[in-house]
């Protein structure tokens, strides 16, 4: 068996609305492999669903009761998809309300792909949610919102979660301030560095991938 993504889901992943370069792509999907034999994954930051069904193709393969892949957004997009940012997308406007719903369009890109079984998705802010949250995670992927307070807010709620022996995988992770903005970087990567639990183990892109090396799930950082 390959480890690179099964041929009829990577033409979803490649066809889904989002923001999820092929390789960063497939390296998700490796790391999801690994871990989701030992219990759930989440991820922060849904949108459309392209990385969820990088995600969700490794729950599939894997199996089993364990194998499945929590993914958490309010689904009214982050500050730079709004109207008049450069990621805006009139078709994700949801027009009596007058705001962005990615939701309908993730519901398709998952019964496209086949993979509701597989893939659950939870409404809401985030910080909201990881307050109420007390399932440790084999695997944590931070892709929300990239301004100060959400990426405080995304490691301060989630990376306690994460098992010892998981990885927490951070999308737009640019040390270089000419690549890109600060916040994934400054505000989830180096603190999680900086505590000590965590340890780089892969880079692809703007994706880094960490490894809980101390601590056990739940307690605080
Ligand atoms: N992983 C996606 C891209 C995510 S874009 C892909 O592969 O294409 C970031 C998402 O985070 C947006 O959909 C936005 O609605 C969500 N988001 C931003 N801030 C959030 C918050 N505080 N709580 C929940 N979701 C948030
Ligand atoms: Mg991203």
């Amino acid at each position: 068996m390959t480890d690179t993504m099964p041929p009829d889901l990577l033409e979803h992943a490649l066809a889904a609305k989002g923001f999820m370069p092929p390789d960063e792509g497939e390296l998700l999907h490796r790391v999801a492999r690994e871990r989701l034999r030992h219990g759930p994954a989440l991820e922060v930051g849904t949108y459309c669903g392209k990385s969820a069904v990088y995600l969700g193709a490794a729950a599939r393969e894997v199996g089993g009761p364990d194998s499945v892949v929590f993914t958490v957004d309010h689904h009214r997009g982050s500050e730079e998809n709004q109207a008049g940012w450069e990621h805006h997308d009139t078709s994700v406007v949801d027009p009596e309300v007058g705001l962005m719903d990615t939701l309908p369009t993730f519901r398709r890109t998952m019964a496209r792909a086949g993979l509701e079984e597989h893939v659950v998705a939870i409404v809401g802010r985030s910080k909201v949610v990881a307050a109420h949250w007390r399932t440790p995670l084999s695997l944590l992927f931070i892709d929300g919102g990239h301004g100060e307070q959400p990426a405080r807010d995304d490691f301060e709620g989630w990376a306690h979660w994460v098992d010892l022996g998981g990885y927490l995988a951070i999308h737009d992770v640019f040390p270089d301030p000419a690549d890109g903005g600060r916040p994934p970087y400054e505000l989830i990567y180096l603190p999680a560095i900086a505590s000590g639990a965590f340890e780089e183990i892969e880079a692809v892109g703007s994706m880094r991938v960490l490894r809980r090396a101390s601590g056990s799930a739940g307690q605080a950082l």
